[in-house]
């Protein structure tokens, strides 16, 4: 179905007064917003660069590729959620980022499909900087031995940390999380000028995170309204 003008207006101006507040707590810093657009048709995702929005990111590979050919070209695919080593090849010549590679197992396969493609494919490390159990990521100490290995890699160029915060309204507890990834983040950046991309902050915590350091922010609820037929609060119940 095709968004009416007033629709097209609408999501305009909501985006707008998003934007000043993240402005805002990104204290005049650049940072890039990427809409997360799990379960959003392939005509709402096409509005994104009516609104200044040049990055999508998807969690499914098959929901992604179910709609892919539908999106507008011009839009920049990220890789946010889960991947499985026998999804990649499907997505590996469009994605711009992958930004959960929490093993090294996963980066090999990443790079052995790359290389078949002959690219270099740009990736994040995730950190469970809050080490909760239920959470993907690499464990604050398994950090810098994930790095490494990824470092000799040909043909994954890793640029930064991904970390999601806990689920709770307790702002010092996200703050402090956030935190943690920004210090593990520093360590790294300041050993390879390619570390640049900090991926924190979704819809609930995104302001903290912009204040804490982040470079991008990670938006679906805030954006486009809450998903219907999904567990909102867990972000990570979503998988293949
Ligand atoms: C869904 C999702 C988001 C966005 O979540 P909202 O709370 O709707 O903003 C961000 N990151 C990941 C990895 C997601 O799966």
């Amino acid at each position: 179905m095709e968004a009416t003008e007033r629709e097209i207006e609408a999501f305009r101006e909501r985006v707008q007064a998003l934007r000043e507040k993240l402005d805002r707590a990104a204290g005049g810093r650049e940072y890039t917003l990427l809409a997360a657009t799990k379960t959003q048709s392939a005509e709402v995702i096409n509005l994104l660069p009516s609104v200044g929005i040049a990055d999508y990111g998807e969690n499914r590979v098959q929901e992604w590729l179910e709609k892919r050919e539908k999106i507008n070209q011009s839009l920049r695919f990220h890789q946010i959620g889960r991947l499985q080593s026998n999804k990649i090849k499907y997505i590996i010549d469009h994605v711009v980022l992958i930004h959960s590679v929490d093993k090294r197992e996963l980066a090999q396969d990443i790079d052995k499909q790359a290389k078949k493609h002959g690219k270099c494919v740009d990736i994040l490390l995730e950190v469970n900087a809050a080490r909760e159990a239920q959470k993907g990521g690499v464990a604050p100490e398994g950090l810098l031995p994930l790095y490494e290995a990824c470092a000799q890699m040909e043909n994954v160029r890793v640029r930064g940390l991904m970390c999601m915060a806990q689920n709770t309204p307790e702002e010092s507890v996200v703050r402090a999380t956030f935190r943690k990834a920004r210090s593990l983040f520093e360590e790294l950046a300041a050993q390879d000028p390619q570390f640049t991309i900090l991926s924190m902050g979704m819809s609930q915590d995104a302001c903290i995170a912009l204040e804490e350091g982040s470079t991008l922010v990670r938006l679906g609820t805030s954006l486009f309204g809450r998903r219907a037929g999904y567990d909102n609060t867990v972000t990570e119940g979503y998988k293949e």
